[in-house]
């Protein structure tokens, strides 16, 4: 929708994962396996799950994913289902029951939509989280859940979710008839946000017409230009970049990332050889300075990201090489080996095992049924505040108020001490 060359700059990258994306993925396979089979996430603790490239691998009797394009070996990370997964993916999931709880509502989770009509792309598709029918409203409403804990993202106006919506409509109310609005609803339950943003269904596919398909065309058409002429339809900008294949190797993100770190330098040292001298005030210029500091680290990451994929693969990068990092933490090779040769040395049970209370999570779980002494011991449970963090002015959280530093000063009786 912003930058027309990624198109053609994407195609020539390999494919991408990292243990974020990965964990997110883990996230969505849990809460599509809950709303599936109607269980509390809790039902799966300490189950594992294994992403291999990018995708939920639910073991041998399924076929193994397929290498990531560009990529010589299977990139797996494993995610054990633990008190904060259950917590976080349990928000969404009862949400998705809320919202799904009228007599007439027909969830479907985790379809997979063809975009191809709006793009013009072969085999383009999406996958919405949950899409639910609301006949009896004549509302059709998209899901989508953020497992992340980066930024906060809004439903008002999201191209993706309306292009989802887009591609809900055409695959279930082809002929039109059955929707009049369409809701896009955005769960980010690690930031305790949810947002959502109701629009007709008139406006919805106004916009497809008049906005995407034409950007979509002029997307597709760099794909026929030469490498040289891309570059004069690439467009940086954020959250753009931050998700797209090519910022290792697109110029014109080195372009703007050089530009913010080395133009910041040379402003201040131009207003240093000229007179007047403004110096900008501090305020302003961290302000200035942290609107960029997001692009910045991430071209970083994206770099280094780059410089492994290629080491691994076999390839050279100029100046530098793979090596052995830090071992990981012992354990045991065969944990029953392990049990039987300590009951042999007479050892304890409690000497033998590191016995914990159940924590909330669990507990809470475990008591479903009985929710009178679940109540009991909801008044023993304690939670630390959130720590306070930078975040932009946009953000809709409200502003943490700095405790007044005076206030460490005043004697007990009211009083200050001074
Ligand atoms: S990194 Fe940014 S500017 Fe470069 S192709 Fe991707 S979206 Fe466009």
């Amino acid at each position: 929708m912003t930058c027309p060359g990624s198109v053609a700059l994407e195609a020539q990258c390999p494919g991408e994962t990292n243990e974020y994306a990965d964990e997110g993925t883990a996230a969505h396979a849990l809460a599509s396996m809950c709303l599936t089979t109607n269980n509390d996430p809790a039902a799966y603790a300490g189950r594992v799950f294994q992403i291999v490239n990018g995708v939920y691998w639910p073991g041998i009797e399924a076929p193994r994913p397929p290498l990531l394009k560009g990529h010589v070996t299977s990139i797996v990370n494993d995610f054990t289902v633990d008190d904060s997964m259950i917590e976080n993916v349990r928000t969404y999931v009862n949400h998705i029951r809320e919202y799904a709880a009228s007599g007439d509502a027909v969830l479907r989770i985790e379809q997979r939509m063809s975009i191809s009509h709006i793009t013009e792309e072969k085999d383009a598709f999406g996958t919405s989280d949950a899409v639910i029918e609301l006949l009896g409203h004549r509302e059709l409403q998209v899901h989508d859940l953020k497992y992340g804990m980066g930024v906060q993202v809004f439903a008002e106006r999201n191209p993706q979710l309306m292009i989802y919506a887009a591609a809900a409509l055409a695959k279930f109310d082809p002929a039109g008839d059955n929707f009049d609005l369409v809701r896009l609803i955005i769960h980010q339950p690690r930031l305790s946000h949810l947002d959502e943003w109701v629009c007709p269904v008139t406006t919805l596919q106004a916009w497809v017409k008049n906005e995407v398909v034409p950007k979509a065309y002029h997307a597709m058409s760099t794909l026929l230009e030469k490498p040289d002429a891309v570059r004069h339809h690439l467009h940086a900008s954020e959250p753009a970049c931050r998700f797209c294949k090519a910022k290792a190797t697109c110029p014109e993100l080195a372009r703007t990332v050089s530009e913010a770190v080395f133009g910041d330098f040379d402003a201040l040292d131009d207003k240093t050889k000229t007179a007047p001298v403004i110096v900008p005030a501090v305020t302003d210029l961290i302000g200035h300075r942290m609107s960029k500091v997001e692009m910045v680290e991430d071209w970083c990451k994206a770099v280094r990201a780059k410089a492994d994929l290629l080491l691994r693969n076999g390839e050279k990068v100029a100046g530098w090489k793979l090596v052995v990092g830090k071992k990981g933490n012992r354990k045991w090779g065969d944990e029953n080996a392990a049990i039987k040769l300590m009951k042999a040395m007479r050892l304890k049970i409690t000497e033998m095992y590191t016995m914990k209370v159940l924590t909330p999570t669990k507990a809470e779980a475990f008591f479903k049924m009985t929710p009178k002494r679940w109540a009991q011991l909801v008044s023993l449970i304690t939670q630390e505040p959130g720590n306070a963090h930078v975040a932009p002015e946009s953000d809709t959280r409200s502003a943490f108020v700095v405790p007044n530093a005076a206030d460490d000063f005043a004697a007990d009786d009211g009083s200050d001490l001074a």
